[in-house]
């Protein structure tokens, strides 16, 4: 505990968001309140592409209190909606990637909201069929560390 609390200040220090928190590195923001900020990702999967992050620094969603992301989606669904009207799209795809294994980059927790075209040629990631006896282990298993 007393390692993570240090690494996590020692990574504050660094964060590219806190820093955009800050105003020590400019962003297009989109919305701001007390505890929460959304802004502009500076590389869009399509324009409009918004991040939504809590102004504290928290590594990713297993670090977050409950009510902290309780809030958080309330602002990210009142992000989401203006993103979609602004955009003029007919929706959205939302993403936490959770971990470096994940493809988190930046380890402040941070939502996607990502506006979607018909024809903007994105496809979600592929599945796979369990085979026997798979789905029973790894449920048990998840169960299990609940
Ligand atoms: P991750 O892969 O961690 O979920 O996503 C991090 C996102 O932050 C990426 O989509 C990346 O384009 C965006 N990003 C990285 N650095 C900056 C920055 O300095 N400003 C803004 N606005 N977005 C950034
Ligand atoms: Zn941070």
């Amino acid at each position: 505990m007393t390692l993570k609390l240090i690494l996590t200040g020692a990574n504050m220090s660094d964060c590219i968001f806190c820093k955009i928190v800050e105003g020590e590195i400019p962003s297009d923001k989109i919305y701001e309140d007390e505890t929460f900020l959304a802004f502009l990702d500076i590389h869009p999967v399509n324009p409009g592409h918004t991040l939504v992050i809590p102004k504290k620094h928290y590594p990713d969603i297993l670090d977050a209190p409950a009510p902290v992301l309780c809030d958080l989606l309330q602002v990210v669904k009142k992000v989401a909606a203006a993103v979609q009207k602004g955009t003029e799209v007919q929706g959205f795809n939302l993403g936490v990637n959770n971990g470096r294994v994940a493809g988190q980059i930046v380890p402040h927790l941070h939502f996607h909201i990502m506006p979607r075209r018909e024809g903007d040629g994105y496809k979600l990631w592929q599945g796979r069929p369990y085979q026997a006896g798979e789905a029973a282990d790894i449920s048990e298993k998840i169960r299990k560390a609940i």
